[in-house]
């Protein structure tokens, strides 16, 4: 899955989860945000570039990688209750995106080091994410439900309408209260 999908729909989905759970209600879109990309901003540079496996989805997409961040993040939430929302975000980011990813399909490298130590050589160079973007249905209609997400969360959160406040022309023809300030200097 690309970044819109995986930000939007993990972003989405700590919204609904926060009903439930106080902290994630709580939980910054910049720390969703992160943790939704973690495994991709740390596996395809590993997997393309240093490796050079043609594989982005290795060391960092694992359960293990997931299990380790969300132990750091209750770990952290138990120490600093402050800092629960960012610690809860980045866990909660990091197993939506081993599900967005459907990394069930790779379980050599989904239960890495269970099933063998070396990860798959695929051989996939970064341009063919382009060609996976205008043909992958999945890509596709991921893309379109991070994109319809984060405008619900986006309305929801009242960010839609604290923009439209912003931009919406005064309806008063009596001078704004900063031009009143400004003339009497
Ligand atoms: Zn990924």
């Amino acid at each position: 899955m690309f970044p819109l999908g995986h930000v939007g729909l993990t972003v989405a989905l700590a919204r609904l989860a926060g009903d439930r759970v106080p902290a994630l209600s709580a939980a910054p879109l910049w720390a969703l945000a992160l943790g939704a990309l973690l495994p991709d901003v740390l596996d395809k540079p590993l997997g393309h570039a240093i490796l050079d496996l043609g594989n982005g989805r290795i060391l960092f997409h694992t359960v293990l990688f997931a299990l380790v961040v969300l132990a750091a993040a209750l770990a952290i939430s138990r120490a600093r209750p402050a800092a629960a929302p960012v610690a809860l975000a980045l866990a909660l980011g990091c197993g939506t995106h081993l599900l967005f990813d459907r990394m069930w399909e790779d379980p050599q490298a989904l239960l890495w080091p269970l099933l063998g130590t070396e990860f798959a050589h695929r051989g996939f160079e970064p341009a063919g994410w382009i060609a996976m973007l205008l043909a992958d249905a999945y890509t596709q209609g991921t893309e379109a439900a991070g994109a319809a997400a984060l405008t619900w969360v986006a309305w929801r959160d009242g960010l839609l309408a604290r923009v439209q406040a912003k931009v919406r022309p005064r309806k008063s023809d009596a001078p704004a209260p900063e031009a009143v300030a400004l003339a009497r200097r």
